[in-house]
């Protein structure tokens, strides 16, 4: 793979740090050593002494003295070690990419630690996308990404999708406009990466099918582009086997992948972290040696510590857990919709995450009633235009998250939301 292509100018000129790259040579020193060099301040002088966090399944995770100095100062821009480490154990046993292995050179699979999924994105927008950038995407699609990118001034190009994700076929359609070979010419433009949200789509709430992937990720090869794969929803898939991941097939290290703990341990800690080709996530920590410097410290050893104490079986009976709660609430939300919504409405059942999406029959536009008559009613969606590129083109639809309400709650929402349709209608 030649990553060259895929920079902009800005992250291709990134160096790394010299206070950064002592910082890390400390971190990675023997006690003996005299350090006079950075300009980390003396955590005695920090305020906060100790710190016991209870842990609902697991023992009280207990910082002393020495352990907040540590927690309370400066770290790797990458992440903390155990951390990085622990993630790379779980990406192999999960994804086993099959890059993994390679030269560090040839896309070799590399891990870094982020704020949240948000900051992986926006840093990995930001390192490819030149003004005029040709991007898949497949509408509707997470509004936080169409902030990210909008203002980078790419071309968004749509590929249609369904159900079970992107119709390979009208890749290959939007894709005929070149040729393969047109991917090693800069005039012509190609597309630098098609990017998804494989499983419980924000807003959506669809899933991929695994021959969908192979064949778009045959169509990535072809073309050669990269695929940007951001998953948050990956650990709250209702259905089992999970399907594979583009990850697990990316022979040719040409997909970057987003993963978040937000949904499933704390989102206010903002602890994600993206997997993908040496080189770029190079790229992506000389980024944040200049931005962030690194995720909080204090957040990264609390997940670190959780993680091993549960180690992977308690991190996947947790997940389980988590998944089980999202399971009844999307059949509470279901429940209430079939009840008062039914004749009014149409909607999918979602295959994972938190959301339903549904669409208002009878009329073009839903925006109107949704952001300002159904406030009135206290009840409150998003209106289904935030998900489009043209936000201003009308949609009969809408969002309704089903994570934070009780289902009686979602019962008297869809209740107060059928009264609405009918007074609109
Ligand atoms: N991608 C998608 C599709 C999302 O739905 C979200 C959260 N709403 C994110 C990324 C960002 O999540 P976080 O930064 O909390 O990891």
């Amino acid at each position: 793979m030649n990553y060259a292509r895929f920079l902009t100018a800005a992250s291709a000129a990134r160096k790394p740090s010299a206070l950064r790259v002592l910082n890390e040579l400390v971190s990675r020193s023997p006690k003996s050593l005299i350090s006079l060099a950075t300009g980390s301040p003396n955590p005695k002088m920090f305020p906060f002494k100790t710190s016991v966090i209870t842990v609902e399944n697991g023992k009280p995770i207990h910082f002393d003295e020495e352990s907040m100095h540590r927690a309370l100062q400066y770290s790797q821009s990458a992440g903390i070690p155990e951390l990085l480490s622990w993630l790379k154990e779980l990406q192999i046993k999960i994804h086993n990419p099959p890059t993994v292995n390679y030269p560090s050179n040839k896309g070799q699979m590399d891990i870094c630690i982020t704020s949240g999924s948000q900051d992986g994105l926006c840093k990995m927008f930001e390192m490819m996308i030149n003004p005029g950038d040709n991007v898949l995407y497949n509408e509707p699609i997470y509004s936080g990404t169409l902030h990210a990118l909008q203002p980078l001034g790419c071309n968004f190009i749509n590929v249609a999708s369904d159900n079970d994700g992107i119709i390979p076929e009208s890749l290959k359609e939007v894709l005929s406009r070149w040729k393969p070979e047109d991917a090693r010419n800069p005039a012509k433009n190609t597309p630098k990466f098609l990017y998804t949200v494989p499983n419980g789509n924000n807003p959506t709430g669809d899933s991929f099918t695994s021959n969908r992937k192979k064949e778009i990720y045959e169509l990535a090869q072809k073309y050669d582009f990269l695929i940007v794969e951001d998953d948050p929803y990956y650990f709250l898939q209702f259905n089992k086997p999970w399907v594979p991941t583009f990850l697990s097939m990316d022979v040719d290290g040409r997909v970057i992948r987003a993963d978040t703990f937000s949904k499933i341990l704390s989102s206010g800690l903002r602890i994600g972290f993206l997997t993908g080709p040496k080189p770029l996530i190079e790229r992506i920590v000389l980024h944040t040696q200049v931005s962030s410097v690194h995720s909080s410290t204090f957040a990264q050893m609390l997940v670190s510590e959780l993680l091993y104490q549960w180690g992977e079986k308690g991190f996947m009976d947790h997940v389980e857990r988590v998944t089980e709660f999202y399971r009844s609430q999307k059949d509470a939300m279901l429940a209430a919709a079939d009840k008062w919504l039914s004749g009014l409405a149409e909607w999918n059942e979602p295959t994972a995450g938190m959301f339903l999406w549904v669409k208002i029959k009878g009329i073009s536009d839903a925006t109107k009633l949704i952001e300002e008559k159904a406030y009135k009613k206290d009840v409150l969606m998003v209106p289904g235009s935030v998900f489009y590129n043209d936000c201003k083109a009308p949609s009969p639809y809408f969002r309704a998250s089903f994570s934070l309400a009780s289902p009686e709650q979602l019962d008297v929402a869809c209740q107060r939301l059928a009264e609405l349709i009918k007074e609109n209608i």
